[in-house]
């Protein structure tokens, strides 16, 4: 009844097939499979089966949890990891200087087809090198223009600014990048503040540094002994907001702690090393600040600062 097609019609057969064979298939570890509600909707389950004995008999327990929420917490994090890496590509440095380069292209060729031909027909013509002369300077402001307007989209970049209380938007991503943690034996502590000034930034993209760095860091601690998260938010003297995210992990890798935040450098097989640069950029853009400082207690933290809101230009 709880289960959908296929599992449905082939569940006989499956009991049948343990009986004969002894292979368990899923009895004894469980599996994610599909189920069916009342309603006859399909949703993910979490499908447990223990065998039992009583004597001669032999009996099955199933163990059903649904869950919906963690993929869909899933699904999000995918979402935001993908906007990180699109976010990627508009900082990405390489990029933009091959834009810049190639829209410069035209208007300097031109200027230096102009200032050629004025040279040419200054002596036999001035009033025409004089009319050359006039269109190439045109050309040069519009090469200046080009530069404007680049320097103004790497300024405010896609930056999207509401009024935010911090931690909240900390403890959603933290929810969101931390889901499954607990199955590894990650503790995942979060001391956030709530009764404080909201400040402007752009949430998603805020959240986007928050999952990112949590996710590092419970990369991390897979592989360590102690396995402690700790997401903390605070308010600086000046009026600042802070976040760190501190972890028991191995520390930095000592061969790439002076480039840690530059693009492209990584220490894992699949890794793209983009993450930490795109989260340096996307906090500089909010006016605040990225670092990284050793844990006490071995690991390491990654904190930052965003500044607090100037009176008026809160936005939102
Ligand atoms: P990627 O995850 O693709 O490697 P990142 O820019 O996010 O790219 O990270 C760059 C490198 O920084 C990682 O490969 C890892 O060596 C190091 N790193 C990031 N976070 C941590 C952490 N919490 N503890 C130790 N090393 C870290």
């Amino acid at each position: 009844m709880l289960m959908a097609a296929p599992h449905q019609n082939a569940h006989d057969g499956y009991i049948r097939n343990y009986l004969t064979t002894g292979v368990a298939k899923i009895i004894g570890t469980g599996r994610e499979v599909e189920a069916r509600r009342k309603d006859g909707t399909i949703f993910p389950i979490d499908l447990s089966v223990g065998e039992m004995r009583v004597g001669a008999r032999r009996g099955f327990i199933g163990v059903i949890r649904d869950i919906t929420e963690r993929h869909e917490a899933q699904r999000r994090v995918q979402e935001l990891t993908a906007e990180l890496v699109h976010v990627s590509r508009l900082s990405d440095m390489g990029q933009l200087a091959a834009s810049l380069a190639h829209e410069l292209n035209q208007p300097l060729a031109a200027v230096m087809n102009y200032a050629e031909a004025a040279r040419a027909t200054a002596a036999a013509d001035p009033a025409r090198a004089a009319e050359l002369v006039a269109k190439a300077s045109t050309q040069a402001e519009r090469a200046g223009e080009i530069i404007r307007r680049l320097r103004a989209f790497v300024e405010k970049g896609s930056v999207e600014r509401t009024t935010e209380l911090l931690g909240k938007v900390v403890d959603e991503a933290c929810a969101l990048a931390a889901t499954g943690a607990e199955v590894d034996g990650i503790q995942v502590v979060r001391d956030l503040v709530f009764d404080v000034p909201a400040i402007s930034i752009d949430k998603v993209q805020i959240q986007q540094v928050v999952v990112n760095l949590v996710r590092n860091a419970i990369e991390v601690l897979r592989q360590s002994e102690r396995r402690v998260l700790i997401v903390r938010t605070a308010v600086s003297d000046n009026g600042d907001q802070e976040v760190a995210i501190a972890d028991t992990g191995p520390g930095i890798a000592p061969e790439i702690a002076g480039r840690l935040f530059q693009p492209f450098v990584t220490t894992k097989k699949g890794g793209m090393g983009v993450g930490l640069s795109i989260c340096r950029s996307i906090v500089e853009a909010h006016g605040g600040r990225l670092w990284t400082e050793p844990n006490p207690g071995g690991g390491t933290v990654f904190r930052f600062v965003l500044p607090a809101s100037r009176n008026g230009t809160g936005g939102g």
